[in-house]
């Protein structure tokens, strides 16, 4: 049957779990690269592992390859990404740049970008202004949107310009599939750049231009990208794509309640398979935090596919107490 009469064709779910390369995984991204894996693999989808390494000064490929063996550890396998290829190659952001680029040239078409010529200094002066605008830049106030041709000039001679995107002002909702609804004030969140001038393409733009170009249909990660969405969803809307699902996960954190980021070295998988712990000690955790299990118990990541359910994403990440630890070690 031709594709185009067959209306029956099922839509296949594709998931994917998208690491930085700057550093090891630790258990918070263990959390959310396993709910990613399970909720796809109980919808009998697809899944696909991609290597954000766009920073590239940044990115290491040995931390790539820990990565890469961790995930495998834990007992999560992708159909396609690095090491076994896939109708997308490749799934290395470092290598897509083409495809970066048309999508600038796309939106510049449309009129959603311009040159800013402001500089770190003069964007950190604003940031320590009462109120001001944090160096991640969550409120650029759009000086150079405005400038004339001739202010445009001008500044072309001094400084190699960024790229920044023009949000929309009308408000932006949608409802994730773990924190449910959700609005943001377009305006408030402000542009954001999508190329540096150093050449560096923004996070935001290769995610969507990836999400969108690999067919994903579900995006399930780490609830510190929340606020990501709806500048995501801005691009989705500018470049005349449609979105994915959003689910966040839950963040974890230590018993006080401090999230874990990269920088603590104790709670890496590398770091806990070094000291002997087993997959399915760390597995069974994550599923009793998730509430899949009643109690910690050592579990396959494929035992818990037919358990799986949607979690609530909490604003606070979820305390990993000293007795689970103890049990994870135990
Ligand atoms: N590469 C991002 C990170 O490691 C995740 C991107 C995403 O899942 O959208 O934080």
């Amino acid at each position: 049957m031709s594709k185009q009469l067959d209306h029956h064709q099922p839509i296949i779910r594709r998931g994917r779990f998208a690491p930085t390369p700057s550093g090891l995984l630790h258990i918070g991204n263990a959390f959310a690269a396993l709910v990613a894996w399970l909720q796809i693999r109980q919808a009998g989808g697809e899944f696909l592992l991609r290597i954000e390494d766009i920073d590239k000064p940044r990115s290491r490929p040995a931390f790539a390859e820990q990565q890469q063996d961790d995930l495998l550890w834990l007992g999560l396998d992708w159909d396609e990404g690095p090491r076994l290829g896939g109708p997308f190659a490749p799934y290395e952001q470092s290598l897509r740049d083409e495809l970066y680029e048309e999508a600038l040239a796309w939106l510049n078409a449309a009129g959603r970008l311009y040159p800013c010529y402001c500089s770190r200094a003069e964007l950190a002066s604003i940031a320590s202004a009462p109120h001001g605008l944090s160096l991640e830049g969550p409120a650029y106030p759009g000086f150079c949107r405005h400038l004339t041709l001739e202010e445009r000039t001008a500044k072309e001679t001094l400084k190699e310009p960024a790229l920044r995107f023009v949000m929309p002002s009308e408000p932006i909702a949608f409802v994730d599939g773990f924190a449910g609804a959700r609005s943001y004030d377009g305006d408030a969140l402000g542009d954001f750049v999508v190329k540096r001038a150093d050449g560096m393409f923004g996070y935001q733009l290769a995610v969507v231009v990836d999400d969108a170009a690999m067919g994903i249909t579900d995006v399930v990660r780490g609830a510190d990208l929340l606020d990501s969405t709806p500048r995501q969803l801005a691009l989705y809307d500018a470049l005349g794509l449609k979105p994915p699902a959003f689910a966040h996960v839950p963040l974890l954190g230590d018993a006080g309640g401090e999230r874990f980021s990269k920088r603590d070295k104790s709670l890496t998988l590398a770091a806990l398979r070094g000291e002997g712990v087993m997959a399915e000690r760390l597995v069974g955790l994550l599923g009793h935090i998730a509430g899949w299990l009643d109690k910690p118990e050592p579990v396959r990541a494929s035992e818990l596919v037919s358990l799986f359910t949607p979690i609530r994403t909490s604003e606070q990440p979820l305390p990993i107490h000293d007795n689970m630890l103890q049990w994870l070690r135990s």
